[in-house]
């Protein structure tokens, strides 16, 4: 996710951050760099001038050059403006009766997939979401709809085939809703391959039929330059409430977001990280921020962990690690952990620092064959890894059908793991100090 971004900046920032005073030359330089940076990312030229200006107003000022850490105090500045940028706190839906919220947006955008996690996510937080299929035009959207309504386990309007009278069907989805158990409404609208005159109209008509709580535009974080037309255009003919971010976990350059939130004045409220059902979380724009400044983003691990593990569990690895008393039960035990938190990738990412890991790719096989050393161990041989000679190296390697030059590896990389522990434990109380910005 905003990968390219994350490492140019991150570079320019390392640069900053090794001087030790820094001249108005260092950031005029370092400005330029970020410049080019943003506009690589795809973010509209007039969003990025703004922004640089503001960042270098900020940074010019007295204080921060005469400060101890500028280097420091300048990503802080950033940070702060590319939160503000990315629209400042997370903003609710509004969920008001009758609650009706229409998703509109180019087709491909993922606005059906986005209307099933949505309806997924409103569901886990205690609501009873209904789904309506309004997409008269892409025949496939409906059925889409519905399979996806039955995977989430909601209820589905679909409207009576071959009907092409968008307000009639809204008339009807309506009544229906009022027959059904649930309470918030998600409409899925039709789209086009572009913006058309028809189609605007259209989703206008059913717009002003519904008046509808929130209408989202779902965007492809992946739309480039085309993104401030898009968002312009939806956001005059149907006065948009909020974004909806999707395929943030692509190679897009994520410029997109940067730029329609800028020009729509709308919170993106909700960011699509996957395609699957579950791949969809609310929007936070310090985190984000956080994340391409390769700041991590530590409430969102922690709140993920949170949401797969168990608290106990993890409150005892806690200790263990704080501790460093870790051992090779506790990494099988961990292992395990993380195989519920999904795709490692994405988990390494929301670390400090390890956003511009490159190249990165985490072997399942791999996983597996350590996971097979690991449990060809005598527990005493687990807890105490010193006890490892090589005879028992060799009983192991055999025990798990592996090299010994692979269970001689694993346990190297066990005790570096423990050193970065530690480090981790250093990093934490660096980062509760105020101010302290990396
Ligand atoms: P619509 O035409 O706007 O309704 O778009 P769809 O909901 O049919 O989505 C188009 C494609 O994008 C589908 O293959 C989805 O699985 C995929 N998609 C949607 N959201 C995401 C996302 O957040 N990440 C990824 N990787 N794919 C997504």
């Amino acid at each position: 996710m905003f990968s390219l971004l994350a490492d140019k900046l991150q570079d320019v920032f390392k640069d900053l951050r090794g001087h030790g005073k820094i001249t108005e030359t260092n950031i005029t330089d370092a400005m330029r760099a970020v410049r080019m940076a943003l506009l690589e990312a795809d973010v509209e030229f007039n969003v990025a001038k703004g922004f640089i200006a503001r960042v270098k107003e900020k940074a010019l000022g007295e204080e921060v050059l005469r400060g101890v850490h500028p280097g420091q105090q300048i990503v802080k500045i950033f940070h702060d403006e590319l939160t503000a940028l990315l629209g400042g706190d997370n903003e609710p839906l509004n969920l008001e009766k009758p609650a009706r919220i229409m998703m509109v947006g180019l087709n491909g955008a993922g606005k059906t997939t986005s209307s099933a996690k949505l309806a997924m996510w409103l569901k886990k937080q205690g609501k009873a979401p209904l789904l309506i299929a309004c997409d008269l035009h892409r025949p496939a959207a409906i059925e889409q709809l519905a399979t996806l309504a039955r995977q989430v386990g909601v209820p589905c309007f679909t409207p009576p085939p071959g009907e092409k009278d968008v307000l009639k069907v809204g008339r009807l989805a309506a009544d229906w809703a009022k027959e059904q158990p649930g309470n918030v409404q998600i409409y899925d609208t039709a789209g086009r391959q572009e913006i058309d005159e028809p189609l605007i109209q259209e989703i206008k008509a059913l717009r002003e039929f519904l008046q509808p709580q929130e209408v989202l535009l779902v965007a492809d974080a992946a739309t480039g330059q085309q993104a401030v037309s898009v968002a312009t255009h939806f956001h005059q003919a149907l006065n948009i409430t909020g974004l909806v971010l999707t395929k943030l976990d692509g190679d897009a350059r994520g410029g997109a977001a940067l730029s329609m939130r800028q020009v729509t004045q709308r919170p993106i409220k909700f960011a699509g990280i996957g395609e699957k059902l579950d791949q969809f979380e609310p929007f936070f724009p310090d985190r984000l921020a956080g994340r391409i400044l390769g700041m991590g983003d530590i409430i969102g691990l922690v709140e993920k962990a949170a949401a797969a593990i168990d608290e106990e569990d993890a409150k005892r690895m806690e200790e263990k690690m704080r501790t460093a008393s870790f051992d090779l039960n506790d990494f099988l035990a961990q292992f395990k952990m993380l195989k519920k938190l999904g795709p490692l990738e994405n988990i390494l990412g929301m670390l400090p620092g390890m956003s511009n890991l490159k190249d990165f790719s985490v072997d399942e096989k791999q996983m597996k064959r350590v996971e097979a050393i690991v449990l060809s161990m005598t527990l005493a041989e687990r807890s105490n890894p010193d006890v490892l000679n090589a005879r028992r190296r060799q009983r192991i390697a055999r025990g798990s059908g592996v090299s010994v030059t692979e269970v001689n590896d694993l346990l190297q990389r066990f005790g570096q793991m423990r050193k970065m522990m530690k480090g981790f434990g250093k990093m934490r109380q660096m980062m509760s100090r105020p101010g302290a910005a990396s």
